[in-house]
């Protein structure tokens, strides 16, 4: 079948969104040309990644009043960079960031989407975003939600993802007429507004030209895509204190938790093994008390954490990896969700431990320089 001109089907689109855009802070006044600030246009795209716009606002904001241009933010350490992302996830993403800011500081920004791509964490849809907004290119940025709108305008069965390339070919023309930087958020705005996974069709703009309306065919297009069930795993997190310090593991230079300090954690032992690899009496000295547990959901795994606290009467040599921390730099320390999440806990008041806690375990791997799990 062949698809119908993309600036004819797509044209009520800039109007409507010209007439319904949220004004976000990092979208440009004038949409018809390059964006003042392509560094904004940066961060957003990253902190927008896998993360809602409600949520990124307040991050949004800090960010640019503490790093307001792209050398400020090179310039930076990797420590302030990860404490200023605490709480967003996916660290990762401010690591490229982070790298993608020195890179444009001592490179400048490059002129084109092959250049843009290059740039540490722009893959295909965060390079031809920026391309669009920012530059006014006409370069089509194919996120879930462009997918969606695009699938259900065209009649498209199966998973649309496959044929990006084709989209994106014949989206270019609409790009050039309507204006890159409208079109692109337009097409974010529709699907996150009104073309949802379950669209309200009678708010839409270009409901008299869409194929899966027509059809009868919105619940199916595009095919719901199928989730594994996350595994779970469970563990203490234990806060470990001696003579007033906090034992701590120290960030590692790469991995999901590159960046960020952990408290250490064992697993909880099978139900029946042998949880104390170490005499119990060894540790008969030391104070226990648990806050509540619960579960922190990643995107593919979820875990049960067990906080704890154990403070000890001596300390012990830090073994390699872990370092042992004054109180008041513990707050300024960058920590991913659940280790801050324990962090907020320390000024309330445990109770005793409903769990068998494995002291051996825990505390035995400390000294023999056992590490924590993730
Ligand atoms: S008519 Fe409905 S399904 Fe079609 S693009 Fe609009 S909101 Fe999406």
């Amino acid at each position: 079948m062949t698809w119908p001109s993309s600036a004819t089907l797509l044209a009520p689109l800039a109007p409507w969104f010209d007439g319904n855009r949220r004004e976000l802070p990092w979208r440009a006044a004038d949409l018809d040309a390059a964006h003042p600030d392509p560094y904004a246009v940066l961060v957003s795209e990253l902190m927008l990644q896998q993360t809602q716009v409600a949520t990124v606002l307040p991050y949004f904001t800090r960010w640019m009043d503490r790093w307001p241009t792209v050398e400020a933010l090179a310039a930076a350490s990797d420590e302030e960079v990860h404490k200023a992302w605490e709480g967003l996830g996916y660290y990762r993403r401010a690591r490229l960031l982070h790298a993608g800011a020195k890179r444009i500081a001592g490179e400048g920004w490059p002129s084109d989407l092959a250049g843009l791509r290059g740039i540490p964490g722009l893959g295909d849809y965060t390079a031809a975003a920026l391309a669009a907004q920012a530059f006014q290119q006409p370069e089509a940025a194919l996120d879930g939600n462009a997918f969606r709108v695009l699938a259900r305008l065209l009649g498209l069965e199966g998973d649309p993802r496959p044929r990006a390339r084709e989209l994106r070919d014949w989206l270019r023309p609409a790009l050039a007429a309507l204006g890159p930087s409208r079109l692109t958020q337009a097409l974010m705005e529709l699907g996150a507004t009104v073309c949802a996974p379950l669209p309200r069709c009678g708010g839409c703009p270009v409901a008299d030209r869409c194929a899966a309306l027509r059809l009868e065919a919105t619940g199916r297009i595009p095919p719901a895509r199928p989730r594994a069930q996350p595994a779970t795993s469970e563990f203490w997190l234990a806060a470990v204190e001696a003579e007033d310090r906090w034992l701590l593991a120290e960030p590692a230079g790469q991995g999901l938790l590159a960046g960020l300090w952990r408290w250490p954690s064992t697993p909880l032992p099978e139900t029946g093994a042998d949880a104390a690899a170490e005499p119990i009496g060894t540790y008969a000295a030391a104070e226990l008390s648990a806050w509540p547990s619960w579960t922190q959901v990643y995107t593919h795994r979820r875990e049960r954490v067990h906080p704890l606290r154990i403070r000890l009467q001596e300390g012990f040599d830090a073994p390699a990896g872990f370092a042992w921390t004054d109180p008041g730099r513990l707050g300024e320390l960058p920590m991913g969700r659940r280790d801050s999440r324990l962090r907020e806990l320390l000024p309330q008041p445990g109770a005793a431990p409903l769990l068998p806690v494995p002291l051996g375990l825990l505390l035995g791997g400390l000294r023999r320089g056992g590490s924590p799990s993730p």
